[in-house]
């Protein structure tokens, strides 16, 4: 019988490392660096051939952070955070995938990843109080404990459109972008998708293709990003405030400090106020400063449609053909309710005389041809199809694997109708298997990397905390779970995101349960709650000894 979830010294109780992770993305990594540190074997198992995660397999042209780069970086290192340059205000793809390589190598991580490896099931067994994760290839691994850091964005979607598999010509989706680069001088391109990276690709793609049709199901706000390269003042100045910062980044709610937090309602402020505001806003570039408008921009309709409207207006502004303009003007949803998308020359480039865009919510695409794209309406002749249809997010990464426990509970059950968790940290019914920005958690919500750290931190306390107590096991309780579900549930109601057809509420997969997963209230509040459970000495948990303790 196996007597800790710390095997140090290999006790003869069959596991293979203390910990299993899923997934060497920024999570996976920082993972394995944090409980290395502590001392705990471990083992991250990585479906690509590489490290990095999104930044691994989202190669499209143009694919870049929308948080500034200054702040989308790890903070746990003192040293990495004030060595490493960023180029830009906004990195590029590649630069994000070097600087992770760059972290995997400088903290010596690769040696605990094994790359080209699916984990495909994952079961616990309450009798060995071990969980066994199998590879597609049949090779199993053993650990009392296992991290899911499979991702929120790592599903890639292709739509389920008729004869998608007979088109002759080159087919691409954004988050399965080819190593090698793609190249579309003179060709015909149709891009599908217009959400965050349909938008930061098509201007690029634009300036390669002899033609480039868009076709658009629905319209999105985009906001310009400003992007540029890194002002040397800029950068000084925030490393050296940047303890100070990464502290503050706590008690905000989207994880990320420097943004002054908004005091008076939309409403409070006349017509002529609020157009300087925007302005300002809009100038300065940045999705969370604009939202930072107002109070209310997030939770009323009259304070939110004054912003969408400053959007609209921009868009009329920039695009030379009306009838493309009011197409691009986003009718259905409040401005923010979905993922606030910056771009850099979006609305520009349909200025440009290649470049068309098709409105497929009257006229859906009826079907993929061997030579291009018919719509209701008309046939569109194409050389390559780029899908920027997006991800099965949240969810989708998680329900790809086979999950249970002996005791009978699966993941596909509990998650039948919507995901299910305590704090995203947990699910009742799996004991010991973790999950960083799982469900319910403000993950997507907020600067990824602060809230990633976050849980890979609170992990690594909770696992000292067996081991100091000689526990082997935790789980959520039934009870802690249903009222967090329903406090997250009640927290997205009293805002406007339930209102847009977002992947925060799996709208975009036919199927899928129409369930807001993201908790909304703030990393502060968020933060709050978990510091809390800690102290009440893990509050909504249940612990034991028995069959596994955690030792070390
Ligand atoms: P991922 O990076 O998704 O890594 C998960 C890894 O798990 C992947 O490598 C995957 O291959 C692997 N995996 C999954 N299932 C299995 C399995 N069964 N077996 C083995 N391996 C598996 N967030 C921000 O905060 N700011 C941004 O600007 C931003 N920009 C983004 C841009 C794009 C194009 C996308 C798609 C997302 C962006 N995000 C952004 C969100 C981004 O996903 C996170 O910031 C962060 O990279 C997530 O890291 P992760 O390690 O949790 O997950
Ligand atoms: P997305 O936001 O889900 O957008 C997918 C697009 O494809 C939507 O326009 C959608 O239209 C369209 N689509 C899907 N299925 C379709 C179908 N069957 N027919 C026609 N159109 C279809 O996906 P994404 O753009 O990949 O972005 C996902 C998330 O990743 C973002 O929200 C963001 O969090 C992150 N991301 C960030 C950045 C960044 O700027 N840093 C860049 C890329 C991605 P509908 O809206 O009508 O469904």
């Amino acid at each position: 019988m196996p007597d800790s979830v710390q095997g140090r010294h290999s006790p003869a109780d069959g596991r293979d490392f203390d910990v299993i992770i899923v997934g060497a993305g920024l999570a996976g990594l920082y993972a394995i660096h944090r409980l290395r540190g502590l001392g705990y074997r471990v083992r991250a198992y990585e479906a690509g051939n590489g490290v990095g995660g999104t930044w691994f397999w989202n190669r499209y042209p143009g694919c870049r952070c929308d948080v500034e780069s200054l702040e989308y970086s790890y903070s746990f290192d003192p040293d990495l955070q004030q060595e490493w340059q960023w180029p830009e205000r906004y990195g590029t793809q590649p630069e994000i995938l070097k600087y992770i390589e760059h972290v995997a190598e400088r903290f010596d991580l690769l040696r605990d990843v094994q790359l080209n490896t699916r984990i495909t099931t994952a079961r616990y067994d309450e009798a060995t109080g071990l969980w066994t994760l199998a590879a597609e290839s049949g090779e199993q691994v053993r650990a009392p404990v296992c991290i899911m850091a499979a991702g929120n964005l790592s599903t890639p979607r292709l739509p389920d459109i008729p004869g998608i598999d007979r088109f002759t010509g080159a087919t691409y989706h954004t988050g399965l972008w080819p190593r090698e680069g793609v190249d579309f001088t003179g060709l015909r391109v149709g891009v599908i998708g217009t959400g965050s990276s349909g938008v930061q690709s098509i201007p690029i793609i634009a300036r390669q293709a002899g033609e480039l049709t868009v076709f658009q199901r629905t319209a999105n706000f985009s906001l310009p990003a400003r992007n540029g390269p890194m002002n040397p003042e800029t950068e000084a100045r925030h490393k050296s405030e940047y303890v100070e910062r990464r502290v503050a980044a706590y008690d905000t709610a989207f994880g990320i400090a420097g943004y002054p937090p908004p005091r008076i309602e939309a409403l409070q402020a006349n017509a002529e106020e609020r157009r300087r505001q925007y302005e300002a806003k809009w100038r300065e570039g940045g999705s969370i400063s604009f939202l930072f408008s107002y109070t209310d921009l997030l939770t009323s309709d009259a304070a939110n449609g004054t912003a969408s409207d400053f959007v609209r207006g921009k868009i009329r502004e920039i695009v030379n053909d009306p009838q493309t303009a009011k197409l691009l003007c986003p009718d259905d949803h409040p401005i923010g309710t979905k993922r606030l998308i910056l771009d850099t020359g979006y609305y520009e480039t349909y200025n440009l005389p290649h470049v068309s865009l098709v409105d497929i919510r009257t006229h859906p695409i009826e079907e993929i041809t061997e030579t291009g794209v018919r719509t209701g309406k008309a046939e569109y002749p194409l050389d390559a199809i780029v899908f920027a249809t997006g991800f099965d997010a949240m969810t989708g990464a998680m329900r790809s694997i086979d999950i249970s426990s002996s005791s009978g509970v699966t993941l596909d059950e509990q998650w039948e109708h919507g995901p299910r968790t305590y704090l995203g940290l947990m699910v009742a019914g799996l004991p010991n298997m973790f999950m960083v920005t799982g469900p319910q958690s403000p993950g997507v919500k907020s600067q990824m990397i602060l809230s990633i750290e976050m849980h890979v931190d609170w992990i690594a306390g909770c696992l000292e905390h067996m081991r100091e107590k000689g526990l082997g096991r935790i789980e959520a309780t039934e009870q802690a779970q249903e009222e967090w579900v329903t406090h997250t549930r009640e927290v997205a109601e009293a805002t406007l995101y339930p209102k847009a057809n977002s992947w925060y509420m799996g709208a975009n997969v036919p199927g899928k349960p129409r369930v807001f997963m993201p908790y909304v209230a703030g990393v502060h509040a968020y933060k709050a709650k978990c510091d809390a459970v800690v102290a009440g000495g893990y509050e909504g948990f249940v612990t034991a000894r028995a069959p596994v303790t955690v030792t070390g």
